[in-house]
């Protein structure tokens, strides 16, 4: 009868321990961390040469600038 009531119990914390490492194991699929932003294509200034983002970059007739300063001092007076 004792082997009987060990037997019971191991069984009980087999199948709380199993029950715990799937719980962490979904834990651990929901807190996947999520995917970085796609790297984004840089352009440079046509007037002083800085990188900028293609989306952050002020079109002009003459080019990307990066600023609105920029595209005006260059369209002004171009080289
Ligand atoms: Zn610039």
């Amino acid at each position: 009868m004792k082997f009987l009531l060990v037997l019971a119990v191991l069984a009980v914390a087999f199948w709380i321990w199993r029950n715990n490492r799937e719980s962490e194991a979904r834990d651990r699929r929901d807190a996947a961390p999520a995917r970085p932003p796609a790297p984004q294509p840089m352009i440079a200034c046509a007037r002083c040469g800085t990188h900028v983002p293609e989306q952050e970059a002020v079109k002009g007739t003459a080019g990307h600038y990066c600023c609105a300063e920029h595209r005006r001092q260059h369209e002004a007076s171009p080289r």
